[in-house]
């Protein structure tokens, strides 16, 4: 009988793990039940709002091996599956012949994934080894190097669209590092016609916070590839502003939300842009002007009410899922 209490004390014991791992697992299913439909939401969003995938169009999905490509490519079989309209996927990934880049694992992984692909092999890591000297930052020549390899790769493939995998948080890094550095109001559009003026690049994960890709490469176990393989040092500058970023996202919950819709209403006549605004033909007319200037009352939203928006919405509505 001594020996029994013990014994029962162990299953209980190892019941209520059981239970507790059960509930674990029943939450976090039901978490990313919440996540998947969230992100398939947003893109399909971003992609009606700004009309970046039509009927007929071939989409090129460049694909790096990193959490993001993979989450726009993942994302973007599962919409095309139920889409009204028709398109075309094709995979592509730049092979630079960065030392160890291990290349039979997108090959795997796209191939797994039905979706059809192209690796395209070009050298440009001895280029940019020869060319730029060493302790100079060389992600200027290779990045250059690489847009006009995709851009040539989507002509001859037949794409119409170029998809890339920037986010959200990339979005609003890109126009604080403008604003600081560049003097520039300017971020990442989420469609524009390349540099070259042949191609259109769309951003569909525009809508979406670099938090839940990375929950989401996790969860679907994507075979991330490093992405520091060319030994280039990382950009300071991007990696400060996306630290100011996050802790500011941490101190003021919904800041960072605020300023990326804060980039969809842009209020021309409250700016110093004379090219966006005919300041100096302005007349008063005697009429009431809606976002005429306010003169001597305290600004809108100092601190006190969070900006409203369909962005907004669209990010923040978690407990609709
Ligand atoms: S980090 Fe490396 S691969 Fe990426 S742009 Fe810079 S040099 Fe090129």
């Amino acid at each position: 009988m001594i020996e029994a209490i013990p014994t029962a004390i162990d299953t209980s014991t190892a019941q209520a793990a059981t239970a507790d791992a059960a509930a674990a697992e029943k939450k976090h299913a039901h978490e990313m039940n919440k996540l998947s439909k969230r992100l398939h939401r947003q893109v399909g969003q971003a992609i009606g709002d700004f009309n970046m995938i039509e009927d007929g169009d071939k989409v090129m999905v460049c694909v790096s091996g990193g959490k993001d490509s993979y989450s726009l490519l993942d994302i973007l079989i599962n919409l095309r599956e139920r889409a009204p309209i028709k398109f075309d996927i094709v995979a592509v990934n730049l092979d630079q012949k960065q030392p160890g880049f291990p290349e039979d694992i997108l090959p795997a992984y796209l191939k797994s994934r039905g979706v059809d692909f192209h690796i395209e092999e070009q050298d440009t890591y001895s280029i940019v080894k020869r060319l730029v000297p060493e302790g100079k930052t060389t992600c200027s020549l290779c990045s250059r190097l690489r847009r006009g390899i995709l851009y040539r790769v989507a002509g001859e493939l037949g794409a119409t669209k170029i998809a890339l995998g920037h986010h959200r948080d990339d979005i609003v890094t890109t126009l604080m590092l403008n604003m600081f550095f560049g003097s520039r109001m300017k971020g990442m559009p989420p469609k524009l016609v390349s540099d070259d003026g042949k191609n259109v690049v769309i951003r569909p994960l525009a809508y979406v916070k670099e938090s839940d890709l990375e929950r989401w490469a996790e969860h679907r176990e994507f075979p991330i590839i490093p992405c520091n393989l060319c030994g280039s040092q990382p950009n300071l500058q991007r990696a400060t502003v996306k630290a100011m970023l996050q802790d500011w996202d941490k101190r003021f919950p919904g800041r960072v939300d605020n300023m990326f819709t804060a980039m969809g209403n842009i209020v021309t006549s409250h700016m110093l842009d004379r090219h966006l605004f005919p300041f100096e033909t302005i007349k008063a007319t005697g009429a009431p002007v809606t976002d005429g200037d306010i003169a001597f009352d305290e600004e809108e939203n100092c601190g006190t009410t969070a900006a409203s928006g369909s962005v907004i919405r669209l990010v923040r509505d978690d407990d609709q899922e």
